[in-house]
């Protein structure tokens, strides 16, 4: 582990079936890496680790030979395809123990590296984690950026905290990822998980370009997947909708209620009528308030089994004094 002036950058990097891109891309992030080092902002130990995400094209063999080529590239390789989040995951859990700070970044060049510098730049002034952030979508179609914002709305409003414009180009720490590593659930939405871990953080803007070669692996249906994998495994705001929904039902059978026996008294109804009615009305009502009580426990059950941790220490002050002496 070095200092904080000079610390190990592992730029970590999914890959799933980008053979036209990768050969690209390659030599950019290692470019970028050597303009670091050279600038004295990050130590020439730093890497560039590929992730294999399971490719069916050539995308390994190239990572191999990168490797071959140059001792800064280095690869893993995932048994199967395990989605962007997994890899991403996966890189960042083997670097966390060798590096000193992480970069996730996508390999098609629609992130720009050059925002790299700024990262760095925060976290040797005592940032912990530092947000990428779109600063504009000039670059993407009107529904690319329609659906794009959308999403993010609908998870803030659904109670899934994520930062604006936001994917998943970021820098954490070894500090943070060694807390990170104590969030064991396997329904992963990164994005909304980092700021659960806290710490301090910024954020950085940079432009979205256009990719370089190849295709998107994010149509419109992994990306309402990724929604909504994002607000079931961050919130319980859709149970406590249902409870919400259901004491509305119940409110409006009750006046339902009453409403049919001011008819029956007024004698507008034929015989039957209104005690029908009156217990259709009470029982829907009763029925969604009970599932909603109901929901409200299974929500506690599935934060439960989560297991993630109750609080992380950030500062201690007998150690603080060390860690200066440190950097
Ligand atoms: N990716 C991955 N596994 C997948 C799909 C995508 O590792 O199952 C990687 C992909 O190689 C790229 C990044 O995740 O580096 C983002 O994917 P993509 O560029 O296709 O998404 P978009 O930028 O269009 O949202
Ligand atoms: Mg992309």
């Amino acid at each position: 582990m070095n200092d904080r002036k000079h610390p190990i950058l592992y730029i970590v990097i999914p890959c799933y079936n980008e053979q036209e891109v990768l050969p690209i891309t390659a030599p950019m992030f290692l470019q970028k890496l050597s303009d670091l080092a050279a600038a004295g902002k990050v130590s020439p130990e730093s890497r560039v680790l590929f992730v294999n995400d399971g490719s069916k094209d050539k995308t390994w063999q190239i990572i191999c030979q990168l490797a071959k080529s140059d001792p800064h590239y280095i690869g893993i390789c995932q048994s199967r395809n395990r989605g962007h989040q997994n890899a991403v995951l996966a890189g960042l859990m083997e670097a966390k123990d060798r590096c000193d700070i992480t970069i996730s970044i996508d390999c098609d060049g629609q992130d720009d590296i050059n925002a790299m510098d700024a990262m760095v730049d925060a976290y040797r002034d005592g940032c912990e984690v530092v947000y990428g952030v779109r600063s504009s979508r000039a670059t993407d179609t009107f529904f690319k950026r329609f659906t794009a914002e959308s999403f993010y709305k609908l998870l803030n409003a659904m109670g899934a905290e994520v930062v604006f414009n936001h994917a998943d180009y970021r820098l954490l720490s070894a500090r943070v990822l060694k807390e990170f590593a104590n969030f064991k659930e396997v329904n992963l939405f990164l994005r909304g998980m980092v700021p659960l871990v806290g710490f301090k953080s910024t954020s950085v803007a940079y432009e979205r370009h256009e990719r370089i070669a190849g295709e998107s692996h994010y149509p419109l249906s992994k990306m309402l997947g990724l929604a909504f994998d994002g607000i079931t495994s961050l919130s319980v705001k859709p149970i406590r909708l249902i409870t919400g929904f259901g004491c509305v039902v119940a409110l409006v059978s009750f006046i339902g209620v009453i409403w049919a026996i001011v008819q029956a008294f007024l004698g507008h109804t034929v015989s039957g009528w209104a005690s029908t009615t009156s217990i259709i009305c009470f029982v829907s009502g009763v029925q969604l308030i009970c599932l909603g009580v109901i929901g409200e426990y299974i929500g506690k059950i599935y934060m439960e089994t989560k297991a993630r941790p109750r609080y992380i220490i950030s500062e201690r002050t007998w150690e603080t004094d060390k860690d200066k002496e440190g950097s």
